[in-house]
């Protein structure tokens, strides 16, 4: 297995921060993987492809970066079972997908990041969420050593959750993602903008629309260093929300199943007046809100002020707790949200 000390890492994260790992292991197959030994990677923080983690210090922890690939296809008559190993790009996948007449997962077309770390997040985009196709994932659990399956239901998603996330956090790694997809295609085109895709209205027409409200709306992290929306959009309940809504009539907000409310964390940044605020070389996107670009800062920390502004202002304008929905990684590892004051 390659392995690599004192790896700098600014090149494999989408902030575009500084930090240097000590020690980084490069996994291409599952006995790689188990050549590490349970202690170490117990200690170790897994990295995809780095789009929705900050590097809070110069320092990093020890890295596994899984490099398994592959995609493999089966069909029955009703499904193709599509499964992806954990170190393949997301929207390839995609585009693998669509080119072999296998549809369903258009609307989640240029989520950047891997296969792996799509459901552990549960990646959502325009109207779908990537647990409505997966069928079940394979782990690979560091203290007992061996694959285990989780399906669907065991994943335990939710919006922007999952097992990986809570429980399971830094016990294992998903190795591979089974998807199950429909052969009888439904479209998902009623979210604000999709629904302007002029008839007939094909997997390929979604895809396009997709792709290019996104270049359009988000900034690409190229140019601008960003991890997509820092925060999760909040939920609230049904009186809470009405209070508000007295307040600020215009207040965006999604009724969920659950019976909560959605807020937009966009638009209540923009209410607070932060919309294009900038700090040093760190600041919030001029069109989009929800998204913290670093402009040229070295210092993952700046981010981290900056996000508790954030914070703290929407706190004093709504009485809401927003929660970042990127990852926060230190020196030692994943800092919790109560301990994010590093150095
Ligand atoms: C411009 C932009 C737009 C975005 N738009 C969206 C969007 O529309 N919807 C959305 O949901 N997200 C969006 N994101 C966030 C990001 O794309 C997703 O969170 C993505 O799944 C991150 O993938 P990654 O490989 O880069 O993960 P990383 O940042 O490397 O890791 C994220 C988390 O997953 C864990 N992880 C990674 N791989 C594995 C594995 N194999 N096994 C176990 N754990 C693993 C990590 O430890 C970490 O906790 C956006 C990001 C950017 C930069």
């Amino acid at each position: 297995m390659k392995t690599r000390a004192n790896f700098p890492l600014q090149a494999f994260n989408s902030l575009n921060v500084p930090a240097v790992t000590a020690e980084i292991f490069l996994p291409s197959t599952v006995k790689e993987l188990s050549e590490i030994t349970t202690d170490k990677a117990l200690r170790s923080y897994i990295l995809g492809e780095g789009t929705n983690t900050l590097f809070c210090q110069a320092k990093a922890p020890t890295i596994i970066k899984p490099r398994l690939m592959g995609i493999e296809v089966t069909e029955n008559d009703e499904y193709f079972q599509v499964s992806a190993a954990c170190g393949e790009n997301w929207h390839n996948l995609v585009l693998f997908c669509i080119s072999h007449a296998i549809y369903g997962l258009e609307n989640l077309a240029l989520i950047p990041g891997s296969v792996g770390a799509a459901p552990v997040q549960n990646i959502g985009a325009y109207g779908i969420e990537v647990s409505d196709f997966i069928e079940r994932v394979t782990w690979y659990d560091f203290a007992e050593k061996k694959l285990v399956d989780f399906s669907n239901a065991a994943c335990q998603f939710g919006y922007r959750n999952s097992i990986f996330k809570q429980a399971l956090n830094g016990k294992g790694i998903i190795t591979h993602v089974h998807f199950l997809l429909p052969k009888a295609w439904q479209p998902v085109d009623s979210y604000q903008g999709l629904n302007t895709i002029i008839s007939p209205v094909t997997p390929q027409a979604i895809m396009a629309k997709v792709i290019q409200l996104r270049q359009t709306k988000l900034p690409d992290p190229k140019l601008l260093p960003n991890a997509g929306s820092f925060f999760k959009n909040p939920l609230v309940t049904e009186d809470f929300f009405h209070a508000l809504q007295q307040q600020y009539p215009k207040i965006p907000y999604y009724r969920q199943q659950s019976g909560e409310i959605k807020l937009a964390a966009g638009w209540l940044i923009e209410q607070a007046g932060l919309k294009g605020f900038r700090d040093g070389g760190v600041g919030v996107h001029e069109n989009q809100a929800l998204v913290i670009i670093n402009y040229d800062s070295k210092h993952g920390q700046d981010i981290v002020a900056l996000s508790v502004y954030i914070q703290e202002k929407i706190m004093a304008k709504f009485n809401l707790h927003l929660i970042p929905e990127v990852r926060f990684i230190g020196a030692d590892g994943e800092l919790s949200h109560t301990n994010r004051g590093c150095q």
